[in-house]
């Protein structure tokens, strides 16, 4: 199926041809129809699917369907994300995608000085897309006149929902005029969600291709059971003999991004990190970097993590397991994105065989163990589950790393894989 099918205007098909794609993807296919039509939509889509072409290319059809009235621009669409990344990203979809269209928009968000988005409003923009915080300090303050929006999308609305963005987005809401179209993407659908979008929506269409809670199919797993304290040497060995020139590096606290981060440079390793202590500059710098290939570890926590679009992604990195299973899948679904595969490795440790019990209960199989060195390997529990070792040692390059820590001799090696796959309690 390709994109003439969807019932896209010329401008917005060249734009896609643009970007080389020639295929929708299955949000895609099922949501902008939908959306052309004019009807709200609930959607079930998480970050890697294409959801953000999914609801941006058909927006920017509605509006420039649309006539304007009067001589100044009103600002008629509103796209709320979570956190400044994911709407820095959505905006530049919507640049890309509407480069062909007169449509002008601005991304608002807290963290960055005031003036220059308070110029783009003044001058006029189509579209808004924001974090909530700020775009209500502008409200407040006279600068953004949201009582025209006629398209609402709420963008990783589970996210706003952890981060206690609800009062404010419904606040926004209250601003906008009655007759509008709503658009609601979530990763996950709970309670509260659905509250949230029966406040909100009007008799949505729902969509739901996020094979939800549930492992993208693309992504290869693994753990690799290691203790706390070489959790740091593994990963800067497995980085080293792997030849890894891009990961993404997952830790729960601010603090052992920070710590970790120290390690692996010293280790040689190329290293940035994002979390949110971080200035706004400072991690658009370390994305640009890592994106560019001039950094090749990047260190994140989830919340910094969320919503990143970096294409290609081919190695995920669980330095330690989240505290919440759904995490899990947020953070693996950084990798195989858009039909590419990808590795998603997890360093597990004797504490963590909770939260490791919890994500395959949530994913609903078993995670591939693989072989560890002897002198780093966590001793794990007997078990009747099997679990299939998969060979650690692909790509063995040279890495002078390896050479003072990697495994000394074969017997090691071989000693350490029938402790793995004996595998633990479960
Ligand atoms: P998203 O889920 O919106 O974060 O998109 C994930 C990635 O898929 C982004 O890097 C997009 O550029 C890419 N993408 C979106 N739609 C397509 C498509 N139809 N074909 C190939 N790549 C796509």
């Amino acid at each position: 199926m390709s994109f003439d099918t969807l019932g896209l205007s010329t401008e917005l098909l060249q734009a896609i041809s643009d970007s080389g794609y020639t295929e929708p993807t299955a949000i895609q296919k099922q949501a902008i129809p939908v959306i052309l039509s004019g009807k709200d939509v609930l959607a079930s889509a998480q970050t890697g699917t294409g959801k953000t072409a999914g609801f941006t290319l058909p927006m920017l059809q509605r509006l420039s369907e649309a006539k304007e009235h009067g001589e100044k621009k009103r600002v008629r669409a509103l796209v709320l994300t979570p956190t400044r990344e994911l709407a820095i990203q959505v905006g530049k979809s919507v640049e890309t995608y509407g480069r062909h269209l007169p449509l002008k928009s601005v991304v608002i968000y807290g963290g960055a000085s005031f003036n220059p988005q308070i110029t783009k409003l003044r001058d006029g923009v189509d579209i808004i897309i924001a974090t909530p915080g700020r775009l209500l300090d502008l409200v407040k303050k006279k600068n953004a006149d949201l009582s025209a929006v006629e398209f609402l999308v709420l963008d990783e609305a589970d996210r706003m929902l952890d981060m206690g963005f609800i009062p404010d987005v419904r606040e926004i809401v209250s601003l906008l005029r009655k007759r509008r179209q709503n658009l609601l993407f979530s990763a996950t659908f709970s309670q509260d969600i659905r509250k949230l979008a029966g406040g909100i929506l009007t008799k949505p269409v729902q969509i739901d291709v996020a094979v939800r809670n549930t492992s993208p199919h693309e992504v290869r797993q693994e753990i690799h059971l290691v203790n706390m304290e070489h959790k740091q040497s593994h990963l800067s060995y497995i980085i080293g003999s792997r030849r890894w020139e891009q990961v993404l590096v997952f830790t729960t606290t601010k603090l052992s991004a920070d710590e970790l981060s120290k390690q692996l440079r010293l280790d040689g390793l190329k290293t940035e990190t994002i979390h949110g202590d971080k200035t706004q500059g400072a991690r658009a710098r370390a994305l640009e970097g890592f994106k560019e290939g001039r950094v090749r570890v990047l260190v994140a926590t989830d919340i910094a993590a969320r919503g990143l679009d970096i294409d290609k992604l081919p190695h995920v990195v669980n330095y330690d397991l989240p505290k919440v299973a759904e995490d899990y899948v947020h953070r693996i679904g950084r990798t195989g994105r858009a039909g590419n595969e990808g590795l998603a490795l997890s360093l597990v440790s004797h504490e963590e065989f909770g939260l490791l019990k919890d994500i395959e209960k949530l994913i609903k199989h078993t995670i591939p163990q693989v072989e560890t060195h002897d002198e780093w390997a966590v001793p794990a529990p007997e078990s009747k589950s099997k679990r299939v070792a998969r060979p650690s040692g692909q790509n063995r390059g040279k890495s002078n790393y390896k050479k003072s820590h990697g495994p000394k001799k074969k017997s090691d090696a071989t000693r350490s894989k029938s402790r793995g796959q004996r595998s633990r309690k479960r």
